[in-house]
């Protein structure tokens, strides 16, 4: 049994006992969260949040990309989400590599190089404050006044914000 077959057969359970549907589509808090991916953080529970109330976008790092800046436009313009919560934590894989090395890495393996950088950082406070930046300077928003970074902390669970 692959754990992808165990997660299908908590699904069944799950739905089974679900009763969290007719929600609307538009987050009700109208706010819309950025962070990493790492496995140690609930975002969710972290953050007291529950079904239908905030979006929540995921990468690795927690990174602004394009692609996070495409969905927080849609999230903005057609979902009608006013405020962003950027969230880095400690302990970050992102913190164990770097750009240069990972890029040349890929080369030698794959034969070619990624369209996309990887995105790595060894200070996570700077990375969130070149994170705020670069929400707040994106013309296709049109909510930049709320914009919050935050790190979290993986051992204690607790958020510093980065001003
Ligand atoms: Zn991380």
């Amino acid at each position: 049994m692959s754990v992808t077959d165990e997660l299908v057969a908590a699904n069944e359970s799950f739905a089974a006992s679900f009763s969290g549907g007719g929600l609307p589509g538009p987050p009700s808090r109208h706010v819309a969260v950025v962070a990493c991916m790492d496995a140690r953080l609930d975002v969710y529970r972290a953050l007291g949040l529950r079904d239908g109330e905030a979006h929540v976008l995921r990468n690795a790092g927690g990174v602004v990309t394009d692609d996070v800046l495409r969905s927080l436009t849609i999230s903005q313009r057609k979902l009608a989400t006013t405020e962003i919560v950027l969230i880095h934590h400690t302990k970050c894989g992102m913190a164990t590599f770097d750009d240069d090395a990972f890029v040349a890495e890929l080369e030698s393996s794959a034969g070619e190089r990624p369209a996309w950088a990887p995105g790595a950082f060894a200070d996570t406070e700077q990375d969130v404050r070149e994170s705020l930046a670069a929400v707040r300077a994106c013309a296709f928003l049109t909510h930049t006044d709320a914009v919050r970074g935050f790190v979290y902390d993986v051992d204690s669970g607790a958020l510093t914000e980065v001003t």
